[in-house]
């Protein structure tokens, strides 16, 4: 049992000034495993007022300071590689394969590539009639959501960091302990006091208290659209700016040339990763109406290919969901999705064997119409959806024809045509043919996935100010 029940503010690990604690629970065994302070107004106001006074001088500090920090920071994130898998394993049900090869190097990423980034980057420019500089934005709240506890956390410090920005990061309660250990490193990575702070609490009373505090000059936030716009409601009433990661309802385009197993495949892995609760998730799979038998036989053969089980298990690569509520909804959108849709394999309930944890059956709807609660709201759970299409316009045209737009995946041979697709799909980040993730690519949605961009060099320049300045003396 982890009893991790204060907070980092300015530099130390201080009590919570309220009693109130929140109880996080082990998806897979449904069982308390672990305790956090439910923060207060004032924790927040502390926070606020360290990260406060650490402005003026984080930020001026010097690119070479800031890229020792992060440095530091790598370091003490690699030395604690096998204690962040066992944390999130624990915490969020990842299996521990998932734990490793993506939670881990994710979070780690984003430290590295801040270091890289921050090295090109450049904070003043000659532009002729003026100089343009680019500054501190001020102090950042930066609220995340439980479904990759570092590498949300991870982008937004080490962007806040690299740009001389004093944070206050809330971490999402059902997985608070990975986003702990990132301060624990920080602590040791010799940062100024009050550049980092760390409050934990319930999004109503402390992430609410972040969007609305007046102390607070920019909120980043990565969520659910329906908290997103009370952020933006909030930041309103003190002017703040806000960036907004929220949700996605992604394509994946199957044109006519691709090879069939690599499309099922492609589509598989979209469903059943961290068990299908990623933003951008591509669960409208577009294949061409030919293609549709030999693709419904193929991602059926493929799926044990996905073993659900114990995500302490060797062998199992796809987990209970995070909790009962996330259970309950991906159960209500299965029900309606019998309703509108023809069910190729899963359903509701517990997969056989599988009864203690929040363990969902991956789920196939096929016959799906684009219009469809199924194909049209984000699930988060191992389900997607099938739907055919005649012509490659008609693909394009339905795989727009969403409110969100932060991912889309294309897969087939034809280079003209991937560009082609690549380029109409209205999203903010593609993959063709299940390319690597490059950490320098910007993420961020169109449409209502979000506003903003995080990652590398457009990461950073979320934490800054720009500022013209004419007649500069040269
Ligand atoms: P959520 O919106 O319920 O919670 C996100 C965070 O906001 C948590 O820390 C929560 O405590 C806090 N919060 C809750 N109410 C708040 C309020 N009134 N004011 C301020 N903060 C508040 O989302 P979730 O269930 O944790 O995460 C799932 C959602 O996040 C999905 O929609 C998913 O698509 C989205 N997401 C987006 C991205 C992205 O990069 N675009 C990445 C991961 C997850």
């Amino acid at each position: 049992m982890r009893k991790q029940i204060k907070h980092y503010i300015n530099g130390e690990w201080v009590e919570s000034t309220g009693s109130e604690t929140i109880d996080v629970i082990n998806p897979a065994t449904e069982e308390v495993m672990g305790k956090i302070s439910s923060g207060t107004e004032e924790d927040l106001d502390k926070a606020v007022k360290a990260a406060r006074a650490a402005f003026p001088a984080f930020s001026r500090s010097t690119k070479e300071e800031r890229i020792q920090w992060l440095n530091n920071i790598v370091e003490g994130y690699e030395k604690r590689k096998e204690e962040f898998i066992d944390v999130m394993t624990d915490e969020l049900g990842s299996p521990l394969t998932v734990s490793e090869e993506v939670h881990y190097p994710m979070g780690l990423g984003h430290f590295k590539q801040a270091v890289d980034s921050l090295a090109e980057f450049s904070f003043s420019e000659d532009r002729g009639g003026h100089t343009l500089l680019k500054e501190s934005i001020g102090v950042s709240g930066l609220i995340t959501p439980w479904n990759f506890p570092t590498n949300q956390a991870s982008t937004k410090i080490a962007s806040a960091i690299a740009a001389g920005s004093p944070v206050i990061l809330k971490p999402a309660s059902k997985t608070p302990f990975a986003a702990m250990m990132l301060a624990e490193i920080i602590d040791e990575a010799g940062l100024p006091k009050g550049a980092f702070n760390l409050v934990n609490g319930s999004g109503s009373d402390i992430g609410n208290g972040i969007s609305s505090h007046p102390g607070i000059d920019f909120v980043s936030f990565t969520g659910s659209g329906a908290v997103g716009e009370k952020i933006m409601k909030n930041g309103a009433e003190t002017i703040k700016k806000v960036a907004l990661e929220l949700g996605g309802k992604s394509p994946i385009v199957v044109l006519g040339d691709a090879d069939v197993k690599d499309a099922a495949k492609t589509a598989l892995s979209n469903m059943m990763t961290n068990t299908g609760q990623v933003c951008s998730a591509g669960t409208r799979v577009f294949i061409p109406q030919s293609m549709k038998q030999s693709f419904e036989e193929m991602i059926l053969d493929l799926l044990p290919t996905f073993p659900v089980g114990d995500p302490w298990k060797e062998g199992i690569a796809t987990g209970p969901l995070v909790s009962e509520d996330q259970w309950d909804t991906v159960q209500s959108y299965i029900e309606k999705g019998k309703k509108e849709a023809t069910l190729l394999v899963g359903g509701t309930g517990k997969p056989e064997g599988l009864d203690t944890g929040y363990y969902a059956k991956p789920t196939i709807f096929t016959d799906v119409s684009n219009d469809s609660v199924i194909a049209q709201e984000e699930i988060f759970g191992p389900v997607t959806t099938i739907i055919t299409y005649d012509d490659l316009e008609d693909a394009i045209e339905m795989a727009n024809d969403n409110v969100y737009g932060l991912a889309g995946y294309v897969v087939g041979k034809d280079p003209e045509t991937l560009r082609y697709v690549a380029s109409n799909i209205r999203a903010g980040r593609i993959k063709v043919n299940g390319a690597e993730t490059d950490f320098n690519g910007p993420f961020g949605g169109y449409k209502q996935s979000g506003i903003g961009r995080e990652w590398g060099d457009f990461g950073i320049e979320e934490y800054l100010e720009i500022k013209s300045v004419h007649g500069m003396p040269k």
